[in-house]
């Protein structure tokens, strides 16, 4: 998610003005500009660099290497221009060594560049920066940024800002449009200086963070690296503080308008359904259940997170929650992404429930007619007591007779906003969202802030002992027979690829291409079957319906077999283009086979040897045990090698996740540590951000909430 700490600007502020305002930007440029939602000159100063070229050290002419970026001092020397074969203009110059004007082995070429030329005379000194090419025994630099020694420093001789662009905008162009934003024009001051500052002025000096212009000015145009670096802390801690605040408030109005069910059931009660139990509940799960325990019975609603690797028995904490609810007169809803898993969930429940448990019903789209008015009358008139679904039923209009708890599987971060919907009914259940999907601690300090959090370490199966390697994909035609053998042993598999589709262009391995190959040629006679995500979801859950119930031996699919589906059966596992999956995501795949502790196989086929390093991971020990390296440690391998926008994905957030400047892999922990208190010191001291010292924070956060309709 992006935060948008930019400051409130004065009503009469140039920075609230169209870009046309700004010397050099016509209508046409505007036009450009705000395909990038660019719109007001307050719009451009915060379109930050993508990224920087160093060009600010000077490298002597005659001392110029080719395959190097470089910046030197030239004189130009005869401009020629001429058209190359293909009806290219192309512009060549002779550089001449600055202090004696003589010749030297190096020129600059450019194409299309019809106004070198024409601004640009014999004789002039000149900066030049770009990459140098051998070109026959000369030297040449091709298609370099130039400007004349006598100007300031904007394209050359410095550290050079690269903007994100897009088609017809000129990276050039925009460079000295944001140059002249922040450094001033001839007769200019710059309008950055009309930026005000959105920090109270204590907060600034205690934690010794630049001013913001100076933080914008050096961001765009840093004088030297430590000066960017100074400056992006600044601009870092700005937004994270506003995340915190946008959180904090959140926290606060939930905790505020408590208008939960307290929901309590007395110890007898309790300590009988556990002993009624199949098995003895772990001390996290009896640990976590304790903490669920304790929010239900507060009528500030609960928010909180339980998280555990697959098999960790999730499922009997959330039954055992939604019999405190039941206890209490209240109704409990257990939603999950997929109808089958909805399905799952309610086997498990009705064997957990077994013996004088909460009247309990599945509601599915499959589910119709009369036997799902029935339904529906149930949860109105409270009759049914515990309800297992797809998310459709929040969505749908299902109306609860007192809904006290909801439980959300596998879709935290949706989760969270189905309270909104939840509220818009004027319900406000407590809420338990569970997930395997294992958070790094920086980013349940940050993103995840407004949530408790309640972990599930141990196993109770014992670990899966699920031997793992990675081999290459010339491996494959000895992995098939084996693969044949198992399954006439009576075991079942999972192929997965990484791609639905086969494209000509790459050789990215598809689900429906090794679908077909395998059982034209390899898995011939082997029951076999194709899952993807593009298939109508009826047809999906029949596919797997039919895999639970052994009548296939063999499922070729994509990452739709992940999250939770429990086929006690399948004992191997192949992923094909293993390299394009994130390390948590492989781990979340292995864990689909041996779930019952029997012997089981993972192979990670690789097109690429040199990703079989991350790869490796998979198959490593945790430091001094003899155990694999768990959800948690793989994620945050990934996190550290691959980036938070890939660790969030598309998958967990819906929406773009990454921050402005803010990066979640790489988070500083002082910088964490320090916008928590202040956050924490400016809520308390104003919860609703009320006071002009705080009137562009205010306005930030609110920013944040639009956009991402945070509620
Ligand atoms: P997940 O966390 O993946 O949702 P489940 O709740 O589905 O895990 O539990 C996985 C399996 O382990 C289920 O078959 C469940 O009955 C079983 N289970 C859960 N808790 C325990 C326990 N304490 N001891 C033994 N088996 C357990
Ligand atoms: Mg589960």
């Amino acid at each position: 998610m992006q935060t948008d700490a930019r400051p409130r600007s004065h009503p009469d502020s140039s920075l609230d003005l169209s870009v046309t305002a700004l010397p050099g930007i016509g209508e046409d440029s505007a036009k450009l500009l705000e395909r990038i939602e660019i719109r007001t000159i307050g719009d451009l100063l915060w379109h930050l660099p993508r990224t920087y070229a160093d060009f600010s050290k000077f490298t002597p002419l005659k001392s110029v290497r080719a395959e190097q970026e470089q910046t030197v001092e030239a004189i130009l020397g005869r401009i020629g221009q001429r058209r190359t074969a293909r009806g290219q203009l192309m512009t060549e110059v002779e550089l001449l060594d600055p202090q004696d004007h003589s010749p030297t082995n190096v020129r600059a070429t450019w194409f299309g560049r019809q106004f070198i030329k024409e601004r640009y005379p014999e004789g002039q000194l000149v900066r030049l920066s770009g990459k140098v090419k051998f070109f026959g025994r000369s030297l040449q630099f091709s298609n370099p940024k130039m400007e004349s020694a006598a100007a300031e420093a904007v394209h050359t001789g410095r550290i050079v800002p690269m903007y994100r662009l897009t088609e017809g905008l000129k990276e050039g162009h925009l460079r000295r449009w944001l140059h002249t934003a922040v450094m001033g024009g001839v007769k200019r001051t710059p309008v950055v200086r009309e930026v005000a500052d959105p920090l109270p002025e204590a907060v600034r000096t205690r934690r010794s963070l630049v001013p913001i212009q100076d933080a914008l000015r050096e961001v765009h145009f840093p004088s030297e690296w430590k000066d960017l670096f100074t400056a992006r802390r600044r601009l870092a801690f700005d937004e994270l503080l506003v995340l915190q605040l946008a959180l904090g408030q959140r926290r606060a109005r939930w905790t505020k308008a408590a208008k939960a069910l307290p929901l309590a059931a007395d110890d007898a009660k309790v300590d009988e359904w556990i002993a009624a139990l199949p098995f003895t509940l772990t001390a996290d799960q009896l640990e976590a259940f304790a903490q669920i325990r304790s929010d239900l019975a507060r009528k500030v609603p609960m928010s909180r997170l339980l998280e555990g690797d697959v098999g960790s028995g999730k499922t009997v904490a959330a039954a055992l929650a939604a019999r405190i609810a039941v206890a209490s007169g209240a109704q409990a809803a257990l939603m999950a992404p997929t109808e089958l898993l909805a399905e799952q969930h309610h086997r498990s429940l009705a064997a957990l429930f077994a013996g004088g448990g909460p009247r309990h019903a599945l509601l599915t789209s499959s589910v119709t007619g009369p036997a799902r008015q029935e339904i529906l009358a149930g949860l109105a008139s409270g009759e049914l007591q515990v309800i297992v679904g797809t998310h459709a039923l929040v969505e749908e209009t299902v109306s609860f007779k007192r809904l006290g708890l909801a439980i959300v599987d596998e879709q935290h971060r949706f989760g969270v906003r189905q309270r909104a919907t939840f509220r818009e009914k004027g319900l406000d259940p407590h809420l338990l969202l569970t997930t395997a999907t294992p958070i790094p601690q920086t980013l349940s300090q940050t993103l995840y802030r407004d949530l408790d959090i309640s972990v599930l370490h141990q196993l109770p199966s014992g670990e899966q002992s699920i031997r793992t390697e990675v081999r290459p994909h010339a491996a494959l035609p000895k992995v098939w027979p084996w693969l044949k053998e198992r399954v006439s042993a009576g075991e079942q598999a999972f192929i997965v690829t990484p791609r639905i589709e086969e494209d000509p262009e790459d050789d990215i391995p598809s689900a429906e291409a090794t679908f077909r190959d395998l059982k034209a040629k390899d898995l011939a006679g082997v029951r076999i079957a194709l899952l993807h995500g593009r298939m109508p979801p009826k047809e999906r859950d029949d596919v797997m319906r039919r895999f639970a119930a052994r009548e296939l031996d063999v499922l070729v699919a994509t990452t739709v077999v992940e999250v939770g589906i429990d086929i006690p059966n399948a004992t191997m596992m192949v992923i094909l283009g293993a390299e394009r999956f994130g390390l948590a995501q492989l781990h979340q795949l292995r864990g689909r086979v041996g779930r019952r502790g029997q012997r089981a196989f993972c192979i990670l086929v690789s097109a690429k040897a040199e990703e079989s390093d991350r790869l490796a991971a998979m198959t490593e020990k945790k430091p001094g045990t003899d155990k694999p390296l768990d959800g948690f440690d793989l994620a945050k391998r990934d996190l550290q090698i691959r980036g938070a926008g890939e660790f969030l994905g598309k998958r967990q957030s819906g929406e773009g996740n990454e921050l402005r400047i803010v990066d979640m892999a790489d988070l500083d922990p002082v910088l964490l540590d320090e916008t928590t208190v202040e956050a924490d010191g400016i809520l308390a001291a104003d919860p609703q951000l009320e006071s002009p010292e705080h009137a562009s924070l205010e306005r930030a956060v609110g920013e944040l909430w639009r956009r991402y309709a945070f509620t």
